[in-house]
């Protein structure tokens, strides 16, 4: 089986974080994609994210009906801060079978040398690199240091092209603060969701 793992903080999860999972899962022939949102994302320790419950739901609400999206609660029940090399070992544990592909914009391979144990995260995973609004044409040069060159070649194969879609979750939390509309950004659910909840009001 071939498992695509895509994670974020997913507050909200939107159009963009969705249209990326799917054109993964056809261009490289994916079986599933699981959706594991963070339960303290390193790199966003200074805001208020929202709870878990209302992230896992929204997500529920924005995959329901896709046979291949599901959503893995395993940063959350682990706690603490969530680490991709970690999540990557305790999934390969459990599914020794599946070959593991691991979703990213373009600005999170940015990010990617700062993130913990980069190099297990190469090994666990092919990174599968996605184009992002806003951000320069990915430059896999960063790999060069971290994975083997049978990975190297793989990476180089997977590469991943989306139409741009300059949707962030920043903007739809301030969007959403203003009560201006989020419709077409996100699933109508979630939508729906965020306006019953109230979210990002305050
Ligand atoms: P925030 O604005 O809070 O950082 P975000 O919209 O960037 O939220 P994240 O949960 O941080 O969403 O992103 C998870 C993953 O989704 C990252 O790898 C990011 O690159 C990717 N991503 C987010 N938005 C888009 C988009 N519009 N198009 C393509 N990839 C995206
Ligand atoms: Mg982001």
């Amino acid at each position: 089986m071939r498992l695509g793992i895509f994670g974020g903080t997913f507050d909200p999860v939107h159009v963009g974080h969705l249209l990326l999972a799917e054109t993964c899962r056809e261009q490289c022939e994916l079986d599933a994609i699981w959706f594991v949102p963070a339960a303290f994302p390193p790199h966003k320790l200074t805001r208020k994210i929202s709870s878990d419950k209302d992230r896992i739901e929204m997500l529920q609400l924005a995959t329901a009906g896709h046979p291949s999206f599901q959503i893995s609660t395993v940063e959350i029940d682990r706690g603490g801060v969530s680490y991709t090399a970690e999540t990557l070992t305790h999934i390969q544990q459990q599914h020794p079978e599946a070959e593991l592909f691991f979703l990213m914009g373009a600005d999170s391979l940015a990010e990617l040398a700062t993130w913990k144990d980069p190099q297990r995260i190469c090994e666990l995973a092919i990174p599968l690199v996605v184009r992002r609004a806003g951000s320069p044409t990915p430059d896999l040069a960063v790999f060069n240091t971290l994975a083997s060159p049978t990975r190297l070649t793989e990476i180089s194969r997977y590469q991943v092209e989306m139409p741009v879609l300059e949707i962030s979750s920043t903007d739809l939390r301030e969007r959403a603060g203003h009560q201006r509309s989020l419709r077409y950004q996100v699933p109508r659910a979630v939508e729906c969701y965020i306006e019953t909840q109230r979210l990002y009001r305050d």
